[in-house]
């Protein structure tokens, strides 16, 4: 019985490592160090392109390596075959650091004194009680719900939107496209945690902007589809929206000439808010495919929705 790893190859090493030592009797196969692919059973991939599914004819799962699953083209994946995403702790803690980080950089003005540095201004800024900002986090999935446990604690007042209603404990929950107005219009700063879905694509829009109170900030950790580039630009140009914190762009990387590069209130990272670790994936994937061995459920993809 077989697996094919084909994601990161940096981390290549690192999963076969975990496999040769927690599960012997399973062949762990790191591409294009692949084999006789007519064994493959499980693939373990971040693309899965067509051509290589052909050459799997014994394929039973698909594990994407990511948490998201909006680059998988669901159309080229036969339907008898699920699709299971990365729901691990090393994505999990990642994205609470990284949101964490870019929350209290924020809350803390310390955009500003990046700015005011080079001035060698020593301009003391008063800084409200976390209390009075208000949080909102789009999508309240397993990522959205870890981050907004983490901002409880530094005593933030917080919201979450989601698609079916969500309750959680010192959080204000919206839910459905008729609760996103009222949602918006108390967020100081937004967070997007959203999948990237047909429904989702170009949510952050001029709309969408109009609709927070002046002087928020966009924190966007969903995908860069999400946002419409130019509706941002307008929205910071207008000083409707103060500033943005962008970790995701489409495409990725960001072509040389876009304006994110250079405009003096967004702060760009290239998709690094959290990544797949394999020290703590590759136990989960282990645990997947032993169930999936002894025909129990697993928790699959809805095509569907699209995440
Ligand atoms: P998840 O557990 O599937 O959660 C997605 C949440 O979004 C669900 O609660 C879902 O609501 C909600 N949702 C979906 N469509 C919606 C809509 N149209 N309106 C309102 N809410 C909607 O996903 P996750 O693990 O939290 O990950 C979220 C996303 O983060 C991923 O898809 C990926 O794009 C992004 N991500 C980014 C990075 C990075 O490094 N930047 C890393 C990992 C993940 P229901 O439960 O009601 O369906």
């Amino acid at each position: 019985m077989s697996i094919l790893y084909r994601s990161d190859e940096a981390r290549g090493p690192a999963w076969a490592t975990y496999f040769a030592e927690h599960a012997p009797d399973l062949d762990f196969r790191v591409w294009p160090d692949a084999g006789d692919l007519t064994d493959v059973e499980y693939l373990i991939a971040w693309q899965a392109p067509p051509e290589l599914l052909a050459s799997l004819p014994r394929l039973k799962v698909l594990f994407s390596s990511g948490a998201g699953v909006d680059h998988v083209d669901f159309s080229k994946i036969p339907d008898h075959i699920p699709i299971v995403r990365m729901v691990e702790p090393g994505i999990i803690n990642g994205m609470v650091e990284y949101v964490s980080l870019a929350v209290l950089a924020l809350h803390r003005d310390f955009f500003d004194y990046i700015e005011t540095r080079p001035k060698r201004i020593w301009n003391p800024l008063e800084v409200p009680p976390a209390s009075a900002r208000t949080i909102g986090v789009m999508g309240m999935g397993v990522l959205g719900q870890a981050v907004l446990a983490r901002l409880a604690t530094y005593g933030f007042d917080l919201r979450g939107w989601n698609r079916s209603p969500r309750r959680m404990e010192q959080v204000d929950s919206y839910a459905g496209a008729d609760q996103l107005q009222p949602f918006l219009a108390g967020c100081d700063m937004l967070v997007c945690l959203l999948p990237l879905t047909e429904t989702t694509r170009g949510i952050l829009d001029r709309r969408l902007f109009a609709a927070l109170p002046k002087g928020a900030a966009l924190i966007n950790v969903g995908r860069g589809g999400h946002l419409v580039d130019e509706d941002l630009i307008e929205a910071l140009d207008a000083c409707h929206l103060s500033r943005a914190i962008l970790d995701v762009a489409e495409p990725e990387p960001l072509h040389h000439e876009h304006p994110f590069w250079t405009h003096p209130r967004i702060f760009l990272t290239p998709h690094v808010a959290s990544m797949t670790q394999p020290e703590t994936a590759a136990p989960i994937l282990l645990e997947n495919i032993r169930r999936h061995q002894r025909g129990e459920a697993l928790e699959v993809i809805d095509r569907s929705r699209g995440y």
